[in-house]
């Protein structure tokens, strides 16, 4: 057997968790067809013991009844326990730092200040991006994911005024259930822009603030954003960018979030500080003088990403391919889509199989756009499906019942990839 191929994922949640598995299943397999002397082990580096499955939180933080937080923040072992020590190691840790030339990633463990040199033979980054509030992503310290959650549990049944900064998808989902949970409440929300959705076709805001609008106590406010905010224990005092300021009981902060890029360099990063790529695979373009080669990116810190989950089901057999291609032309001597002869080992593994060895292929990225559910409460909500308006009733049925979270055990098992 030859030493491993070593592969590091940077980031455990949506798209590096599927990624891994994705690896195992299909990808590693397809190639030790190609040949059975090679083997890979992963070493996943990620602060977070959990899966957080944050889609559910704008429901899981009304208390912990409508969605308990162990539906939310469910442990990875219970999907990566099955892949042994000498294919899986998971590193809780943060990447500090790369160095491209050396192919090595500087990781910090949680709660540690030693450092430790990971190389790498391949390197997928998925690092996400993170908010202001641990609600809506892990921070650095992933324990205040659910302090945040427990904190408005305690402190919602009692707030008579709420502030929600955030038009976007989180911003619009909070303020429909809380006006839905705790109708006394007076909530504000800031869309920080002309309209809700703004970024998404024109008629779709609007359509969500009528429905947030039958709440009486619902107000939404257009053109004002959050500059600053001062939380103390009886509540928070804002200040707006009109250089007012307005105190609340409780202030939420559903703002997007900023790319964990810290660890890479600037000149790898686009404007946004995500990473930019080379190509339609998923290849980290760097700055043109780096070595990149087999460093691929996916998830929300892709640069251009659609900063959604559901795009991932294309992008991590996309981004999987790549590495396969690159694998095989590199380790094995194949081009992509190339019949290899497979060797008195390989011809066996055909044999065994029913299969002849052929090279991976580049797979297209092809994800289902213009598709998003931003339910208003359990009720109803608004919705496009491949830019058809998806009727209120539906966005009901599929996301507003339960946050989708007949998603969590595939994604966390590994089911959902198909091999
Ligand atoms: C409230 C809410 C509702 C949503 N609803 C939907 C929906 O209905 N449909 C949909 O498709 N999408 C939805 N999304 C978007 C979706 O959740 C994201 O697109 C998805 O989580 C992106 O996955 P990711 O793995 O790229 O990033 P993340 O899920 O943010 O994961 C990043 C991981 O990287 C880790 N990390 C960070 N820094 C480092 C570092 N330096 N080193 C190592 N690890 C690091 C983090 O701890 C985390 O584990 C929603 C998001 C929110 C917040």
């Amino acid at each position: 057997m030859s030493t491993p191929h070593e592969i590091v994922v940077l980031g455990g949640n949506f798209a590096g968790i599927g990624l891994v598995h994705y690896l195992f299943k299909i990808t590693i397999p397809s190639l030790q067809k190609l040949d059975p002397a090679k083997t890979f082990h992963i070493t996943l580096v990620t602060p977070n013991t959990d899966l957080f499955f944050k889609i559910g939180s704008p429901r899981a933080l009304i208390n912990d009844k409508q969605i308990p937080e162990s539906k939310i923040l469910r442990p990875l072992s219970e999907g990566l326990s099955k892949y042994k020590p000498e294919q899986l190691t998971l590193a809780q840790a943060l990447a500090t730092s790369l160095d491209a030339s050396k192919r090595t990633v500087t990781i910090t463990p949680v709660g540690s200040e030693t450092t430790k040199d990971l190389p790498y033979d391949s390197l997928f980054i998925a690092t996400g991006t993170t908010s202001a509030s641990p609600l809506w992503t892990f921070h650095p310290d992933p324990s205040l994911t659910s302090t945040a959650l427990k904190a408005l549990h305690t402190s919602l049944p009692t707030a008579k005024t709420v502030l929600i900064a955030g038009g976007g998808a989180v911003g619009i989902e909070t303020a429909g259930e809380i006006a839905h949970f705790y109708p006394s409440a007076k909530i504000t929300l800031l869309s920080g822009a002309a309209q809700l959705l703004p970024n998404s076709p024109p008629v779709l805001g609007p359509r969500a603030q009528s429905y947030l609008e039958t709440h009486a106590k619902v107000e939404v406010i257009h053109n004002l954003r959050v500059e600053a905010s001062d939380l103390s224990a009886t509540g928070a005092t804002v200040t707006l960018s009109d250089g007012s300021t307005k105190t609340t009981d409780l202030y939420i902060d559903a703002t997007g979030g900023k790319a964990n890029t810290g660890f890479l360099k600037a000149d790898w990063l686009d404007g946004t500080k995500r990473v930019l790529t080379r190509d339609a695979y998923f290849r980290v373009k760097g700055n043109g003088s780096d070595d990149v080669e087999g460093v691929y990116v996916l998830g929300d810190v892709t640069a251009g990403s659609a900063n959604t989950a559901m795009v991932l089901d294309a992008q991590t057999p996309t981004v999987a391919s790549a590495f396969a291609v690159d694998f095989a032309r590199k380790a094995i001597g194949v081009e992509a889509g190339e019949k290899k002869n497979p060797g008195l080992l390989g011809g066996l593994v055909g044999l065994v199989f029913g299969k002849k060895a052929a090279a991976p292929s580049l797979v297209e990225f092809k994800p289902m756009k213009d598709t998003m559910l931003v339910p208003v409460g359990p009720g109803g909500g608004v919705g496009l499906i491949m830019g058809w308006r998806f009727p209120s009733f539906l966005v009901a049925k599929v996301k507003g019942k339960n946050f989708l979270l007949e998603l969590v055990d595939p994604l966390l098992t590994g089911d959902k990839w198909k091999a």
